[in-house]
């Protein structure tokens, strides 16, 4: 199956940009994938190809329009035309933040249609008139939603199957069990002075594991003390969860 993409933009010339080459390159090229780039402009309704207006209620910038954002999704989703509804998402700084598991969720469907924002950003009505997701890829201001289109993409197009090479290297990686990846050491054994942690380099597979495991949460706790609340909070539920199911069996 392929995975379908369609993006919405003022700049299609930015697409495929740094999806054209690499893993999500060759993707494209061998049809695990597919890219439309959609130039808003081309659903204006007046001979300027007008997209936006000045804000109501005053300030600075300009809005993109609704009635002329509609067009160009309502265009989208019929020329991605699937049995299963494509999810339609918005590139807002004030988006819910991406995560790794709802890049997993997007790459197992058809595809994604990707709206890019500029200016001061989206009329709010759009959201709620066309089920528009909006996605934040972090607490920082982009001078466009491109660059966060694109790598929305690039995280779904090298989850898709066949993409990658080892099929491990998707599961085992940072965020996926919600904990930041262990690091990671090449040869030289020894570089400036510096050398491999010993368990890395003793062959034994279980004591390697153990310490990659360690390694994991001890850099998740230090790192990113939010997500090891969450990893610490999820692990305590499944246990109180599994115990309560034990006893239902055991009654
Ligand atoms: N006025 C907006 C605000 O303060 O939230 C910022 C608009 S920004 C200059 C223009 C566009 O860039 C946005 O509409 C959005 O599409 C994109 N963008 C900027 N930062 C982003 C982020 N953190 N995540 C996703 N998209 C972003």
């Amino acid at each position: 199956m392929t995975f379908r993409a369609a993006v919405i933009t003022l700049y299609p010339d930015m697409f495929p940009g740094p999806l054209g080459v690499s893993l999500a390159g060759r993707a494209r090229e061998e049809g695990k994938w597919s890219l439309e780039a959609i130039q808003l402009r081309d659903f204006a309704a007046d001979k300027h190809r007008t997209v936006d207006d000045t804000p109501a209620g005053g300030g600075a910038g300009m809005v993109l329009r609704a009635d002329v954002l509609a067009r160009a999704i309502d265009h989208a989703r019929a020329v991605m035309g699937d049995s299963k509804p494509i999810p339609v998402l918005a590139m807002t700084p004030r988006g819910r933040p991406l995560t790794q598991a709802r890049v997993r969720e997007l790459a197992q469907g058809p595809g994604v249609i990707v709206v890019c924002g500029r200016f001061e950003g989206f009329d709010e009505r759009i959201f709620a008139a066309r089920e528009v997701e909006e996605v934040s890829i972090g607490d920082i201001v982009l001078s466009g939603g491109e660059p966060a289109a694109l790598m929305l993409l690039d995280a779904c197009i090298r989850l898709l199957p066949g993409v990658m090479g080892a099929p491990s290297s998707g599961t085992e990686e940072s965020f996926e069990n919600g904990l930041l990846e262990y690091p990671h050491y090449t040869r030289p054994a020894e570089w400036e002075g510096r050398t491999i942690p010993e368990v890395l380099r003793s062959g034994d597979h279980a004591k390697i594991a153990a310490w990659r495991k360690l390694q994991s949460e001890v850099d998740t706790r230090l790192r990113r003390p939010d997500l090891w609340e969450r990893h610490e909070g999820a692990r305590v539920q499944s246990a109180s969860g599994a115990r309560r199911e034990k006893r239902d069996v055991d009654q």
